[in-house]
């Protein structure tokens, strides 16, 4: 049974969905200012994994997704660039779903951005305010009075006292207790606003991904995630609000993945060493920056460097080197591998132990390859279905060896060697063989010709 790691009671638990078979999830999207890093790309690839292996495992999903395009950063931005905040957002929307897509995550079927959901939030708001759980403060401004929420603290597991002593908190003139979060901004002077029954103004961030949740969702719903730095304060003050305004629980699973990092520190737009996608993109193949953020486990941190890049080119190429000259056939079933892969998803998903049973279940089909064409190519139609759980493993083996190659050239060059040899020229068979080899060429003659493939693995099969 699937098993999942819950921040909210520390522990790994059966995972049993509200509604038998279908599973609702709500994800915190991104804060649209500027171009994805492979930090979010860690984030949403791990939740596209969960989404995958739900899916494949037939339950019905509900994933949402949402945008957040309100915000003091974005406003900024757009004040910097002499843009509308309109425009700032439709742009680096675009880019993301450009990256995200390239990255091949599955699209969520729901991507609410928050300024369509401002009279929900405001409905909220004014709920909290009747119950007695917020209050207009003196500078016109809507605040949580935390204090009057007894579960504060249960995600990130520390009491009201000690989290009132932490570095975190804003500090503010206006609100009852230093822990009270703002849920709705008066305007400031040429910001966007709405009007309320507060005045014209716009709102906290945290408000929004509990009306978006909520209203598409429902008031409980299965999973809520993002990355750990979402614990505290959003996921906690989420959940105040949320269960203050409902009197019922709200998102029964919680889940958090670590963080991806750089030089030891996390990838981080405000901290300024970060790798857009679309640059990693343009050095490296997507498929091959997909695995690398599945090759550790969701809930560990990951280290980027170009180094390890290499490694996972290396080790893709393993498995479509397992995957070639296979005929098209029906998939192995009931194998020892397929058990292995669903053993270690429902482990919290493990990805990298699911890795490694593809790794184990690849050398077997180099292994039957000698002894049993056809269960060899049974075995190889496995690997590319247990691949799409984890969303690799697609590509046509000789699309994957041969991308970003001058296919014309390399064919030239082939003819070229096919000549010499027959001529006995070898001279110039050597000068062809060190030129493909310059470029990373490696041939491959068999009964039907000579095939070819780009390589960084330095075995030739
Ligand atoms: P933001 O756009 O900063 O609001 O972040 C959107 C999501 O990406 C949140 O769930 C963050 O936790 C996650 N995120 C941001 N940076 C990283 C990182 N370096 N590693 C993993 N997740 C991250
Ligand atoms: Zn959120």
């Amino acid at each position: 049974m699937l098993q999942i790691y819950n921040t909210l009671t520390r522990q790994k638990e059966p995972f049993e969905p509200l509604v038998a078979k279908q599973v609702s999830m709500y994800v915190c999207g991104v804060t649209v200012y500027d171009y994805c890093h492979l930090g979010h790309a860690r984030t949403y690839t791990s939740a596209d994994v969960m989404l995958r292996y739900f899916q494949w495992r037939g339950y019905g999903v509900t994933y949402v997704r949402n945008i957040t395009d309100i915000d003091d950063k974005i406003i900024k931005r757009a004040n910097e660039n002499k843009e509308s905040m309109a425009d700032v957002t439709k742009r680096f929307t675009e880019a993301m779903h450009e990256d995200f897509a390239a990255l091949g995550l599955r699209v969520p079927h729901h991507e609410p951005r928050a300024t369509a959901y401002v009279p929900q939030m405001i409905r909220l708001i004014e709920t909290l305010i009747q119950k007695g759980h917020a209050y207009v403060a003196a500078n016109g401004d809507v605040y949580f009075e935390v204090r009057r929420f007894a579960p504060y603290g249960c995600l990130s597991h520390h009491d009201i006292d000690q989290l009132e002593s932490g570095a975190r908190v804003e500090v503010g003139a206006f609100k009852r207790d230093p822990l009270d979060f703002v849920l709705w901004k008066l305007a400031k002077p040429a910001e966007p606003s709405w009007p309320s029954p507060w005045g014209e103004g716009r709102p906290g961030w945290h408000i929004e991904c509990s009306a978006m949740s909520m209203d598409l969702l429902g008031q409980q719903f299965d999973i809520h995630g993002g990355g750990r730095d979402l614990i505290f304060p959003h996921h906690e003050n989420e959940i105040a609000q949320s269960q203050a305004a409902t009197h019922e629980s709200f998102a029964k699973v919680w889940v958090h993945g670590g963080f991806l990092q750089i030089d030891k520190e996390k990838m981080s737009k405000s901290l300024g060493n970060f790798v857009t996608i679309r640059d990693a993109l343009a050095e490296h193949d997507p498929e091959v920056l997909r695995y690398f953020l599945l090759a550790s486990h969701y809930r560990s941190a990951l280290i980027y460097t170009d180094d390890v890049l290499l490694q996972i080119r290396q080790s893709l190429e393993r498995f479509y080197t397992a995957l070639r000259f296979h005929e098209e056939t029906e998939s192995a079933e009931n194998t020892v591998y397929e058990k292995e892969f669903i053993a270690a998803m429902d482990d919290d998903f493990n990805t990298p132990i699911a890795l490694s049973v593809l790794f184990e279940l690849a050398h077997e089909i180099q292994r039957l390859r000698e002894q049993d064409q056809a269960a060899s190519a049974r075995h190889a139609a496995l690997l590319k279905r247990l691949g799409g759980v984890l969303g690799i493993l697609q590509t046509s083996p000789d699309v994957f060896f041969q991308a970003g190659v001058d296919v014309d050239e390399v064919n030239a060059l082939i003819a070229a060697r096919h000549k010499a040899r027959e001529e006995k020229n070898w001279v110039e068979a050597d000068r062809v063989r060190v030129r493909l080899a310059s470029l990373s060429i490696v041939l491959e003659d068999g009964a039907a010709g000579t095939t070819w493939k780009k390589t960084q693995y330095t075995t030739k099969t």
